[in-house]
C-alpha cells in the first residue's frame, strides 16, 4: 500500500480514498477536484473556495509564481498557503504546460521542485515533457526517456513532506503510456498525473482519452492515486472516475465564464441562449438569466463561475454517492447521452471491461439494463468466465422460460440476456438480479448466446438445449452445432 493513499471503496474502477497531505496537514477525500488558481487573476478567492464550495485542495502553477517578481518575492517571504489564503491543501504544477504551449521554460526540475518546496507547496511536480497526441514514436519514445530521467531526479531530492507528483507520459501510444506507469510506480513518488490528455479533451477525442488513462493504469498499481491533468468539463468527471481518475482539476469554471459559458452536466451553453437556468446553486437561485446578462463584466464573470464551479463540485459528489451505492455505471450511462463523443468513450471504457472487472466489486446493490452498451458491463465479462467453472450435468435444459424441461434432461437452468445461462440456485445472487426490460435488445440477445457457447465450449461432452423466446436467426447463428435449439414461441424447429 501507499503511504499516503487508501482506498475505501469502490465501482467499476471508480473509488473513493483518501490522500494524506502530511504538509498541509490534511486529508482529501477523493475523487476530488482541485480548483485551478491563476495567482494573477482569481475569479473566485481560494478563501470561498474552501468556506463556500468546500474545496479541500487546489492546484496553482509555481512557474507562474516564479516568473512575476512582486507574487515571487511575497510567495517566498509569506508562503504559498498566506498568499492564496487557502487553508486547505495545495499542489502546484512546474510549467510543463507552459512548455507545452510555447516550446521553452527557464527553469529545471531540481530548481522547480527547490522553489516550490521554498514556498509551502503540498504536492510538487517536476518539469515532464508533455508529449502531445499523434506525434511519431520516435519523438514520444524521446520525449518519454527525459521524463522519466525527470522523475528520476525528483525521486532522489530531499522533498521533506512534500508529495510529488510523477506524470505519466507517452502520447497515443498506449504501450508507451503503460510502460511509463510502470516506471512512474516503480519510483517513491506520490501523485500520478496522466499528462498531456487537454489536446484530447480539447478535441473530444473521449475515446483517447480513456485509452490513454486505462494504459497508464496497467502500469500504475492500484494504490496509485490518478490525476487527470487538465480535466475540465464536469460532462466527462464519472467516465473518467470509472476508469480510475481520482483527481481531478479545473480550470474550466473561470475560462468558460470569462466566455459567458454556462456549464451543466450535459455540456456548456451561452447565457445569451438561456431562457431559464437549469440549476438550483444560490446564483441560479437568485439570478434571472436577464439579470445575469446585465450584470457588469466582471461581476457575472465572478457569478457564471460560481455557477460553474457548484455544478462541478456538485457531479463530484454524486459521482462519489454512486461509488458508494455501485451504480457509477449508470451514472456513466446517462452522462454517455449528453454527445456522441462521449458514448465514443463510454463505448471505449467497456471495451477495458476486463481490465476493469479485476477491480469490480463482486456483489453491489443494483444492475439497472439501460442501454445496449449494458451488455458489455464488466459484470456480464464476468459471469461468462464464472461459466467456465460451473459443473454442468450430462444433459441441459437452458431456458428462458419457467419450465423445469421434464425428465429428458438431467436438469434445467434459467437464460436471461444479456447474462446467458446459470443454475436457478443463482437466481438471488448479483448481478443476476439485475433490473432488465422486457423488451430486450440485440446486444443483450447477442451476449446470452455468447454465455450458451461459453458453457458449450467449457463442456464439450454434455447435450445441451436452448429454449428460447424467439431469438433472431442472426443470433441463433453464434451458437455451436452441438447445442438443440428449442423455440418456445413456435414449439420445436
Ligand atoms: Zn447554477
Amino acid at each position: 500500500m501507499r503511504e499516503y493513499f487508501e482506498l475505501r471503496d469502490t465501482d467499476v474502477g471508480g473509488r473513493i480514498g483518501e490522500l494524506t497531505v502530511p504538509r498541509a496537514g490534511v486529508t482529501v477525500e477523493t475523487p476530488a477536484l482541485l480548483p485551478v488558481i491563476n495567482p494573477n487573476l482569481d475569479t473566485i478567492a481560494p478563501r470561498r473556495l474552501a468556506d463556500e464550495f468546500g474545496a479541500e485542495i487546489l492546484i496553482t502553477n509555481s512557474y507562474i509564481i516564479h516568473g512575476t517578481d512582486d507574487v515571487r518575492e511575497q510567495a517566498l517571504e509569506d508562503g504559498l498557503h498566506d498568499l492564496l489564503d487557502f487553508p486547505g491543501a495545495i499542489m502546484t504544477d512546474s510549467g510543463s504546460f507552459q512548455l507545452s504551449e510555447y516550446g521553452e521554460i527557464d527553469v529545471t526540475t531540481e530548481e522547480i521542485l527547490e522553489f516550490q518546496h521554498a514556498i509551502g507547496s503540498d504536492i510538487a511536480t517536476p518539469v515532464d515533457i508533455p508529449t502531445p497526441p499523434d506525434v511519431s514514436r520516435e519523438r514520444a519514445e524521446a520525449e518519454l526517456a527525459t521524463t522519466q530521467d525527470r522523475l528520476e531526479i525528483a525521486d532522489e531530492i530531499d522533498t521533506g513532506e512534500m508529495l510529488v507528483s510523477a506524470p505519466v507520459q507517452g502520447s497515443t501510444y498506449p504501450d508507451l503510456r503503460e510502460a511509463a506507469g510502470r516506471h512512474a510506480d516503480s519510483t517513491d513518488l506520490d501523485v500520478f498525473p496522466v499528462g498531456a490528455v487537454v489536446p484530447l479533451m480539447n478535441d473530444y477525442r473521449y475515446d483517447d482519452m480513456i485509452d490513454a488513462v486505462a494504459a497508464a493504469k496497467r502500469g500504475l498499481g492500484a494504490d496509485a492515486p490518478v490525476h487527470l491533468f487538465g480535466a475540465g468539463h464536469p460532462m466527462m468527471f464519472a467516465l473518467a472516475a470509472a476508469m480510475g481518475c481520482d483527481l481531478f482539476d479545473s480550470a474550466a469554471y473561470a475560462l468558460y465564464a470569462r466566455d459567458d459559458r454556462y456549464l451543466t452536466v450535459r455540456g456548456t451553453r451561452h447565457l445569451e441562449d438561456l431562457d431559464y437556468l437549469p440549476c438550483s446553486c444560490p446564483v441560479c437561485t437568485s439570478h434571472s438569466p436577464d439579470e445575469l446578462r446585465a450584470l457588469p463584466d466582471d461581476e457575472r464573470e465572478t457569478e457564471l463561475g460560481a455557477h460553474n464551479l457548484h455544478v462541478t463540485f456538485e457531479e463530484i459528489r454524486r459521482i462519489k454517492q454512486a461509488i458508494r451505492a455501485g451504480n457509477l455505471l449508470e451514472l456513466v450511462e446517462q452522462r454517455a447521452r449528453a454527445h456522441p463523443t462521449m458514448l465514443d468513450g463510454y463505448r471505449t471504457l467497456l471495451d477495458h471491461a476486463a481490465q476493469l472487472e479485476r477491480a469490480d466489486p463482486v456483489s453491489k446493490g443494483s444492475f439497472f439494463y439501460t442501454s445496449h452498451e449494458s451488455a458489455r458491463r464488466p459484470e456480464v465479462l464476468r459471469h461468462h468466465q464464472r461459466l467456465d467453472r460451473l459443473s454442468v450435468p450430462d444433459s441441459l435444459f437452458l431456458t428462458e422460460g419457467d419450465a423445469a424441461g421434464g425428465d429428458e434432461f438431467d436438469d434445467s437452468w434459467r437464460v436471461e440476456p444479456p447474462f446467458g445461462p446459470f443454475p436457478r440456485a443463482l437466481s438471488k445472487s448479483y448481478p443476476l438480479t439485475a433490473e432488465l426490460p422486457d423488451r430486450t435488445d440485440r446486444a443483450a440477445l447477442e451476449a446470452a448466446a455468447d454465455g450458451v457457447a461459453r458453457l458449450a465450449a467449457a463442456n464439450p461432452d454434455a447435450e445441451l438445449t436452448l429454449g428460447h423466446t424467439g431469438w433472431p436467426a442472426g443470433v441463433l447463428e453464434a451458437l455451436p452445432d452441438g447445442v438443440e435449439r428449442i423455440d418456445l414461441t413456435a414449439g420445436r424447429s
